[in-house]
């Protein structure tokens, strides 16, 4: 009874700490909160600008189009913190717009981090976590979560492979019995896709285009596989030459052979994480297959791409951006069956 009271008066909380997207969901009520990892600041102070206004979506809008007196960051890059008072300040922002805070109440809350992070960035988190408002904090693997998310058997003695491709990172793993046996974490991502679209575009078109602006090409037209029909886009941009804007005509054929590498680099990352798995679950795979989660999981033919190159079946997770989020509200919502599998803030770090 007690317990049902202070869950109403302060829910738990499930929450993905994306390098692109902070997701959050309530305990019993699903995701309340979906905003990217942006945080505006006024130039040369600490204080993030305004109140509500300077982070998340509109802190977004600003990234790449802010005067000189205010500079818009992404506290979170390449699965990395890179600025922790911003990670706090961004965290406690998000923590307090989605809860229900009670003052002397304080919510449990599952953070899902990447694979890679080091035990210095695992205190932080926690640090954040706790001076934001949360009482117990649990960390678990992004890779884990999102297989959980995806509704993969993983504490099955049977291999269930994920590929979570977000922005900042790719994360592959390979698990059975509820434990990662073989995992990899690459700083190739969405972001990586972008920064290709920006380099193509300089070196055949001669055109300067943000990155933003690569980012709305490729979610507009851009592709892994041959499509049935091919799509093209009118782009603006800065001509190098002439240093005057220019529109441009991209095809979806072109922003393809520009996602070519970073694809690739991705599939090689991919492949050495099935290399290093037991001959039995290699096995398993053939049948179980790999499934695709994360915003990049959305580009048109990626799993026939890595299909094709894999020689297993691919899949893309239902609604892929939230399936870390999901998986991560699953274990808070059945914490005694997932706890022995996450980290806790017992001083031992
Ligand atoms: P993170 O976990 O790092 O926060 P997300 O899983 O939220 O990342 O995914 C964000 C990435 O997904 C961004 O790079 C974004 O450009 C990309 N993305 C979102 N929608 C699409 C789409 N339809 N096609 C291709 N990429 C997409
Ligand atoms: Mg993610």
């Amino acid at each position: 009874m007690l317990n049902r009271l202070r869950r109403w008066l302060s829910p738990d909380l499930a929450i993905d700490l994306g390098t692109a997207n902070t997701l959050v969901a309530i305990q019993g009520e699903g995701v309340v909160l979906d905003e990217p990892s942006v945080v505006a600041l006024q130039q040369g102070s600490r204080k993030v600008l305004g109140r509500g206004t300077a982070v998340g979506k509109l802190a977004k809008q600003m990234l790449g189009r802010t005067p000189d007196s205010i500079i818009a960051v992404r506290p979170i890059q390449d699965g990395v913190i890179t600025d922790f008072e911003l990670c706090e300040a961004m965290l406690r922002y998000f923590i307090q717009k989605a809860g229900r805070t009670t003052p002397g109440f304080r919510p449990n809350v599952v953070i899902a981090v990447p694979g890679s992070i080091t035990n210095v960035e695992k205190r932080a988190v926690f640090n954040s976590a706790e001076r934001a408002g949360a009482g117990r904090v649990y960390l678990i693997d992004e890779s884990k979560a999102a297989s959980i998310g995806a509704g993969l058997p993983i504490s099955e003695p049977l291999a269930s492979m994920i590929c979570d491709i977000g922005g900042g990172t790719t994360e592959v793993a390979v698990l059975s019995l509820a434990e990662i046996v073989s995992s990899k974490s690459l700083r190739v991502a969405g972001d990586e896709l972008d920064q290709a679209i920006v380099d193509y575009m300089k070196q055949h078109f001669a055109l300067r285009i943000g990155e933003q602006s690569a980012e709305q090409l490729k979610i507009k037209i851009g592709c892994a596989y041959p499509l049935d029909q091919e799509q093209t886009c009118e782009i603006r941009g800065l001509d190098i030459v002439s240093g005057v804007p220019r529109k441009a005509i991209v095809t979806s054929e072109q922003i393809r052979e520009a996602l070519r590498q970073p694809l690739e680099n991705i599939m090689t990352c991919i492949k050495s994480v099935i290399e290093q798995c037991d001959p039995e679950l290699v096995a398993d795979l053939s049948d179980t297959g790999m499934v695709l989660s994360g915003g990049t999981a959305l580009l048109p033919g990626l799993s026939l791409l890595f299909q094709e190159q894999l020689g297993i079946p691919v899949r893309v997770a239902k609604d892929p951006l939230r399936a870390v989020v999901r998986g991560a509200a699953i274990c808070i919502e059945h914490l005694a069956q997932w706890k022995d599998g996450l980290e806790t803030s017992n001083r031992n770090l």
